[in-house]
């Protein structure tokens, strides 16, 4: 590719659109264009980089035995209501209407769809295992599409579904996927580290994500060094020590007192009544599916919604109302608890198993009781974990203090079971011929996300560095002169001929600029390797190579193409 020939549009300022770097330099180095909110042009050098994540992903797919699809983005809505996910996903699913009015969604993911193809196309346990896979354009209603391909309304994913006759079987093609995934990410240049994620309402532990550690990732990952432990703190548990005892005679029962004025855990913390957060326990009213439930947490602890989540069995629940709370026990929040108090079930989250000495609202504004041993007083429904964990807390492997690291989510493993085979129909017939829902499985990488991660974790001051796997173009030949004739020119013209016909990818940027206006392009679009040729260095017989994130070398006209080729080797072990 000749630099005149293409649309490389770079930007020297920084567009105020974009807060995050790898924002930033996807529009600086003109690979992306914006359209409106969420919507992205891919220009030619940004499709080529994501070409190359599609390409990689599709090999590690095929190599792991994943056979190609390409199913519809558009979808008829009577699957989403079979799977009951028109009502569950509605937040995130666009609608859209034909001319006779009726209404079609567009996907935002594929289970509906593969598994009503699999439904009518697979019967036999001999017709599995089974995986397919596609690289399509997905589209969701975020709230907040944000940070460019980060969180887009519409982007490309590659997703795929795994059947199989057993749960075992299930775990064999999560795993081979699991492992495709560490070969994708790697081939990428991209560090992405495994986690624990949420099974959500599923349950069961065959869930992980897929984490590029980043500050501006929208993920919170907990971690230790020393046993390995990673999980999403939407996950992530820790071993808590007790509290100590409270030193309170076992006789003392509850005993009401006035706290005016006082509404939060911090004010009760101070005088005149110093209760420290640790002996107060929280209480939260949640309204689930129409009923209220309350959620107690130890005062120093925060709640965590998705474990919540998984608790409940649904995640259709919101915070309760102050009128609603009001009614349903006689007191605004700030002032509730749960002693003595049964109209509603009362969810305990397990580091306040056995505390005693704690003080909790009394459900009557500013007061509160003391005493409560929570045993005895509180009639718990169900012991949950229901806590955020905090950094500095023990590993739950090896006790060692968590880390906590903020992440971006590039994919997600995820054993599904038979919740989609079953609503669906994708029923097959065992080896005794009996008729059973498939063990699914599915598996999504966000590849524009990952192209975009793979700029947040690999840039400088100058712009992107990328690796030769997923680099536009890997070399950008730069003669100084271009002028019709000038031997640089004529060099270049050569070194391209060649380098192209080994497979290189290269661009020869044969614009009449100045030599920083040039090297300033090259870097910020982060070619891995460019090659200045110049007038004074061409009079000692010599080209300079210019590893993107290394030295400067000067090498022999003569020896140039090895010496690149050599660079891409080492570049892409
Ligand atoms: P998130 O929590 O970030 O919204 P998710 O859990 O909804 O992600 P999945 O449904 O597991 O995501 O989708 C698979 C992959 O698709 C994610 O790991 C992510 O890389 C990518 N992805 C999801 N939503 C978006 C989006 N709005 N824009 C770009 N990529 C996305
Ligand atoms: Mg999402």
């Amino acid at each position: 590719m000749r630099w005149t020939h293409a649309l490389i549009p770079t930007l020297r300022e920084t567009p105020a659109e974009a807060e995050i770097i790898s924002h930033q330099l996807l529009l600086r180095a003109g690979l992306i264009r914006k359209l409106t909110g969420g919507l992205y042009i891919f220009l030619p050098l940004g499709l080529r980089a994501l070409r190359k994540v599609e390409q990689i992903v599709r090999e590690e797919m095929d190599r792991a035995g994943a056979l190609e699809v390409l199913m519809p983005a558009l979808q008829p809505p009577e699957i989403w209501k079979q799977s009951g996910r028109y009502e569950t996903a509605q937040d995130v699913l666009f609608k859209v209407a034909d001319h006779a009015k009726k209404e079609w969604v567009l996907g935002p993911t594929h289970e509906e769809v593969i598994t009503t193809l699999v439904a009518g196309e697979i019967s036999s346990h001999r017709q599995v295992p089974r995986n397919f896979y596609q690289i399509q354009t997905k589209f969701r209603d975020e709230i907040r599409p944000r940070f460019g391909l980060m969180r887009a309304k519409e982007f490309i994913m590659k997703d795929a579904y795994s059947f199989d006759a057993t749960d075992e079987a299930a775990q064999a093609s999560y795993q081979k996927m699991y492992e495709a995934y560490q070969r994708i990410f790697a081939r990428c240049g991209l560090k992405a580290v495994p986690v624990e994620a949420d099974t959500g309402v599923m349950g069961g532990k065959f869930s992980h994500e897929f984490m590029v550690p980043a500050e501006t990732g929208e993920n919170e990952v907990a971690y230790c060094d020393h046993s390995d432990y990673a999980a999403n703190v939407e996950k992530a548990i820790s071993q808590l020590p007790a509290l100590p005892a409270s030193g309170e005679e076992a006789s003392l029962t509850p005993e009401k007192f006035a706290t005016p004025g006082v509404a939060t855990i911090e004010s009760l913390a101070k005088a005149p009544y110093s209760v420290a957060p640790e002996r107060q326990i929280k209480t939260l009213v949640y309204l689930v599916e129409g009923k209220l439930v309350l959620a107690l947490l130890r005062g120093d602890h925060q709640l965590n919604e998705t474990k919540l989540a998984a608790v409940l069995g649904t995640a259709t629940f919101r915070p309760a109302e102050p009128a609603e709370i009001l009614e349903a026990m006689g007191a605004h929040p700030g002032s509730l608890g749960a002693v003595q108090f049964d109209k509603l079930p009362v969810y305990a989250d397990v580091a306040l198993r056995g505390v005693t000495g704690m003080t909790t609202g009394a459900n009557q504004d500013g007061f509160h009781y003391r005493h409560v041993a929570i045993e005895r007083d509180i009639k718990v429904t169900r012991w949950v974990e229901i806590r955020t964990v905090k950094a500095g807390e023990a590993c739950p492997r090896c006790g060692h203090p968590l880390k906590i690291q903020r992440a971006i989510e590039v994919g997600h493993v995820f054993k599904l079971g038979i919740k989609y085979s079953q609503a669906l129909n994708a029923m097959f017939l065992d080896e005794n011929g009996k008729k059973t829902p498939l063990v699914m499985g599915c598996y999504g990488i966000g590849v524009t996300r990952t192209m975009q991660a793979i700029i947040e974790q690999s840039h400088d001051k100058d712009g992107i560095i990328w690796p030769v796997s997923t680099a536009p173009y890997t070399v950008c030949l730069t003669p100084l002169n271009v002028a019709g004739a000038s031997p640089t020119l004529k060099l270049a013209e050569q070194l391209y001929q060649e380098l192209t016909a080994k497979g290189v990818d290269v661009i020869l940027d044969d614009r009449d600029e100045r030599p920083g206006v040039k090297f300033k392009d090259s870097e910020l679009i982060g070619f891995p390797i460019r090659i200045g040729i110049g007038e004074k260095s061409l009079a000692k017989g010599e080209v300079e190579i210019k590893p993107r994130a290394g030295a400067l070398l000067a090498v022999k006209t003569a020896d140039a193409v090895a010496k690149v080729m050599e660079l891409i080797a080492a570049g892409k072990s």
